[in-house]
């Protein structure tokens, strides 16, 4: 007769294994110092399990140097796995493969109109997956998971977009399912907002911050929300869906229905109309962004609005949340201080002054490869402890 226990030596051992492997798992490298401070483990018990880590195969421990002094950087072993991202926009897809020590090992992008057909979408993410794996000269079956980003509101649980009026090419289809399929590998999946702010708080702008936004400003607007350094996506996967905040409830009508949300006021086809008189009917936004940048008025004019109005959205997220830091992704994070300043001036006119002293309105720091490199982040954050672990056996006390 073999009965578990629980609470025995063995099994606490066993979760301080998985804590440590999961602190790394997600920063990427931490000194044992800083995965004691992590873990709320002691210096000696970091030390004993990194050591075991180490010697399973499962970390990788480089000499580094910390305030001066000499410590030791603990990652996840670069051949324990691969992880695969792929991201999907309006307009393009990218690809990206990298290690468990967040070692981007092969990436690639390109142009697609991925609206006008899902079909001609997933053919070509099934050849680029396959291609860029096969450049690191890594096994496919070494691969953990893929993460996949979609550019509308998914519901999670089922891995169904939340409305078709987003993708209109892509009605009826289960992404994940579609996707895992065509590859053979588990895959999750989540919107662009939520991988902008994983891929700027795993790589980027939102290192080390708990709690924070990801304002992704492109053909919408959209937030991808970090509470307490986890995702926060609600029951039904549509938290952070600031653009159809209420501005004017006599404004244009929005395409969810409703009148003068926030969305309406910085659309790139409201933006663009604004500007087409006087800048012709060819404008683009990423052109609209250069000439601002290069000190055209009108564009400067039409972006700080935009801004103003992102702000007065980013003030009622602040009030709600108190996050201490938003990160500004999509194509108008481009325009710079242009576009950030008016955030934080409507952020200081809008918001409780002591929420609004505790945040700072920054650039993203990966600009177009925050959602990629957030479907890395996504695998390596829902691939689960134990993954990399050796099977043992459970903690038994064996009666005969
Ligand atoms: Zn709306």
């Amino acid at each position: 007769m073999v009965v578990e226990t629980p609470g025995s030596q063995s099994s606490l051992h066993r979760a301080n294994l998985e804590r440590v492997v999961r602190a790394v798992r997600l920063a990427g490298s931490l000194t044992q110092a800083e995965i004691a401070r992590g873990t709320g483990l002691s210096a000696a018990t970091v030390s004993n399990i990194v050591r075991e880590l180490r010697d399973n195969g499962t970390v990788q421990v480089t000499p580094t140097s910390s305030g001066g002094r000499r410590a030791r950087s603990v990652s996840l072993s670069g051949d324990a796995g691969i992880v695969v991202g792929v991201d999907f926009g309006h307009s393009h897809l990218r690809v990206a493969v990298g290690n468990l020590a967040h070692q981007v090992l092969a990436e690639q992008t390109e142009p697609i109109d991925v609206d006008a057909s899902a079909a001609q979408g997933f053919d070509r993410a099934e050849q680029l997956v396959g291609q860029l794996i096969a450049t690191t000269g890594i096994g496919a079956d070494k691969v953990i998971g893929v993460g996949l980003g979609v550019p509308g509101p998914i519901d999670v649980a089922s891995g169904v977009l939340g409305s078709t009026a987003i993708l209109p090419g892509w009605g009826g289809i289960n992404p994940r399912e579609e996707l895992a399929g065509r590859l053979g590998m588990p895959v999750h999946v989540d919107n662009d907002a939520n991988l902008g702010a994983l891929g700027e708080l795993v790589w980027g702008a939102g290192r080390g911050v708990k709690d924070l936004a990801y304002i992704k400003v492109a053909s919408g607007v959209g937030a991808g929300l970090v509470i307490n350094g986890q995702i926060y996506r609600g029951p039904g996967g549509t938290a952070g869906e600031i653009g159809h905040i209420t501005l004017d409830e006599s404004g244009p009508v929005c395409r969810c229905g409703n009148r003068g949300c926030l969305e309406t006021f910085t659309a790139a086809g409201y933006v663009l109309d604004l500007l087409r008189s006087s800048h012709g009917p060819d404008l683009t936004v990423p052109r609209m962004v250069r000439l601002a940048r290069d000190g055209d008025p009108g564009c400067r004019r039409v972006i700080a609005d935009v801004g103003r109005h992102v702000g007065m959205g980013v003030a009622n997220l602040c009030n709600v949340l108190n996050p201490s830091r938003v990160v500004l992704g999509g194509d108008l994070a481009e325009a710079g201080e242009v576009v950030l300043a008016p955030i934080r001036e409507s952020v200081a006119r809008y918001a409780i002054p002591s929420a609004a002293r505790q945040l700072a309105v920054v650039p993203g720091a990966l600009g177009a490869r925050a959602e990629v490199l957030g479907a890395l982040a996504l695998v390596l954050s829902e691939m689960g402890d134990s993954t990399l672990l050796p099977d043992s056996a459970p903690a038994t006390l064996a009666f005969t």
